[in-house]
């Protein structure tokens, strides 16, 4: 898409923001706004249906700038967004990460953005008073809306059943395979259990349950 007005961006903020509650969100509330969120934001900024959308727009308007900034800059982090520097919302993405690892990061940090004004009230609930689970949770609210725009549920399904390929699927949508694994699985599209991490809990608990019984079988 061409380089949005600061007055269309301006007024997207506005409406993504009008989709939120005016009040503390649950846990589960806050996953779902982002979702809704995510599927306005790519209706506005996808201009074809196919399934890696153009992420140009986003990058290249002026009302809330994204920098691409060396790694060290960030303190090794994928991104950061902030008003402490000249007192203006702007994006930071680390520039050393892989390209579908930024593609990924700059829509994070844009849940960051459509939530920075209300971000008090709004996650005030989030993690009943344990700081590192409501920070946990706050990131993971932002890796939904991420993941949503990159990935919508009926496109996903519609490639999946043609591909059933991770790999294939994910450069299709110009996503890190983690990334596309993560979808599927969440779709319940491939089994949790083929996942390796979890295939290696699985045989770590089998070996501590048969050493636990090797004694008694002497
Ligand atoms: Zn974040």
């Amino acid at each position: 898409m061409k380089r949005p007005t600061i007055k269309e961006v301006t007024n997207l903020l506005k409406e993504l923001r009008t989709l939120v509650p005016n009040r503390p969100l649950t846990y589960g509330e806050s996953v779902q706004v982002a979702r809704l969120q995510a599927a306005r934001f790519r209706a506005w900024a996808a201009t074809t249906d196919e399934p890696a959308i153009n992420l140009a727009g986003l990058i290249n308007q002026r009302a809330v700038p994204v920098h691409f900034v060396p790694s060290h800059v960030l303190n090794e982090e994928s991104g950061l967004t902030t008003d402490l520097m000249d007192d203006k919302l702007q994006v930071f993405i680390n520039e050393s990460e892989p390209q579908v690892r930024q593609r990924f990061s700059v829509l994070h940090e844009w849940k960051h953005v459509l939530d920075f004004p209300d971000a008090a009230r709004l996650h005030h609930s989030l993690g009943v008073g344990n700081d590192n689970l409501k920070t946990l949770r706050i990131e993971l609210i932002a890796n939904e809306f991420a993941a949503h725009v990159l990935m919508p549920t009926n496109l996903v399904k519609r490639v999946w059943f043609k591909t059933q390929d991770i790999g294939l699927a994910a450069s299709l949508f110009n996503v890190s395979p983690e990334a596309m694994n993560t979808r599927l699985t969440k779709l319940g599209l491939i089994n949790r259990k083929t996942h390796p991490t979890t295939r290696a809990v699985f045989r770590t608990h089998g070996l501590v349950h048969l050493s636990h019984l090797a004694p008694c079988a002497v």
